[in-house]
C-alpha cells in the first residue's frame, strides 16, 4: 500500500466507541511521562536492495526529539530526508537500530498495534496533500477520527474546531477540488491535528505551493509549535528550516550537524 494511504488507515476491524483509546493489552506509547523523548533513535540503519545493489540510505543516524520542539531536518535531494521521515512515522522499519516513540520499543509491534500507535500520535502532513477527492473539508478532517472509532457528533466537532485553527473555519463544506492548494494544505494540517498526536510531522509541506501560501501554512506550523506542539519538519530549503528552532543536516544517511537557535526573526 502506498505510504500516503497508509498513513491514514488505522484499525482493520470495526471499532467502538471505548476503542477510540486502545485497551490495555496494546502497546501504548507513555504519552504522559515526563523527561521521555517523543522521539529516540540510536544507530539507525536503513538499507534497501535493489537487485544486486545495495542501497544504504542511512547509515547510524541518532537523534532524540523532546515534547515541544520544532525541529527541520534538512538535506539535499537524496540525502535521506523521505527515509528518516518514513522510520519516525513508524511507515517503515530501520534495518538496524533502535526507534522508541514516546518511550516505546516499536520494534516486533505487530502491524494492527503500529497502525493505532501511528493514527493515535502522528499527525502526517505531505507536499502532494493526500486528501481524499469529492469528500467536503470537514469529512476528510474527520477521517482519523472515524478510524479511531469516535462516535459522530464527537468527529463533527473536533474536525470543526481543528478547522478553525488553521483559518478555514468558512470553508468547511468545501470539496478539495474547490480550494487553492494552500488551503487543502491547511485541511491536511488540521487532519493531522484532529487526533491531538504528540507530533506533525511533515515531509516538504511547502513542496507544491506558492510564495503566499507557503508563508500561511509555515505561519500555522510557528503557531501551533508556540502553542507547544511538537513539529518535525522535513525539507530542502534553508528559509523553511529557519522557522524552525533546531535545525537537523542530513547528508548522505548521517547527520552531520545539529543546531539550536531562536526561530529566524524576519521570517516569522
Ligand atoms: P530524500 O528524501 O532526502 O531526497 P530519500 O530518503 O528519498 O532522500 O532517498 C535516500 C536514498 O535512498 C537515495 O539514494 C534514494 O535513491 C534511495 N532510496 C529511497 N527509497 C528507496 C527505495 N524504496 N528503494 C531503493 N532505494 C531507495
Ligand atoms: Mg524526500
Amino acid at each position: 500500500m502506498a505510504r500516503a494511504q497508509r498513513f491514514l488507515r488505522s484499525r482493520r476491524q470495526g471499532t467502538t466507541e471505548a476503542a477510540a483509546d486502545a485497551p490495555a493489552s496494546r502497546p501504548r506509547p507513555r504519552s504522559s511521562r515526563p523527561g521521555v523523548p517523543v522521539i529516540d533513535i540510536q544507530d539507525v540503519h536503513k538499507t534497501y536492495s535493489v537487485g544486486d545493489i545495495a542501497v544504504h540510505a542511512l547509515r547510524g543516524v541518532s537523534l532524540r526529539i523532546e515534547r515541544g520542539e520544532y525541529v527541520a531536518i534538512v538535506g539535499a535531494s537524496g540525502s535521506g530526508k523521505t527515509t528518516l521521515m518514513n522510520i519516525l512515522g513508524c511507515l517503515d522499519a530501520p534495518t538496524r537500530g533502535i526507534y522508541r516513540l514516546n518511550g516505546l520499543d516499536v520494534r516486533g509491534i505487530d502491524e494492527d498495534s503500529l497502525s493505532d500507535v501511528r493514527n493515535r500520535e502522528i499527525g502526517f502532513v505531505f507536499q502532494s496533500f493526500n486528501l481524499i477527492p469529492r469528500t467536503r473539508a470537514q469529512a476528510n478532517v474527520e477521517l482519523p477520527l472515524a478510524y479511531a472509532g469516535l462516535a459522530r457528533a464527537a468527529r463533527h466537532e473536533r474536525a470543526l474546531t481543528a478547522l478553525h485553527q488553521v483559518g478555514l473555519g468558512a470553508r468547511v463544506h468545501h470539496m478539495p477540488s474547490e480550494l487553492s492548494g494552500g488551503q487543502q494544505q491547511r485541511v491536511a494540517i488540521a487532519r493531522a491535528l484532529v487526533t491531538n498526536p504528540a507530533m506533525i510531522l511533515a515531509d516538504e509541506p511547502t513542496g507544491a505551493l506558492d510564495t503566499v501560501s507557503s508563508a500561511e501554512v509555515l505561519g500555522i506550523f510557528d503557531r501551533l509549535n508556540d502553542q507547544g506542539r511538537t513539529i518535525i519538519l522535513i525539507t530542502h530549503e534553508q528559509a523553511i528550516a529557519a522557522h524552525a528552532r533546531r535545525v537537523v543536516r542530513i547528508s548522505d544517511g548521517m547527520i552531520i550537524a545539529d543546531e539550536r537557535g531562536e526561530r529566524a526573526e524576519a521570517l516569522r
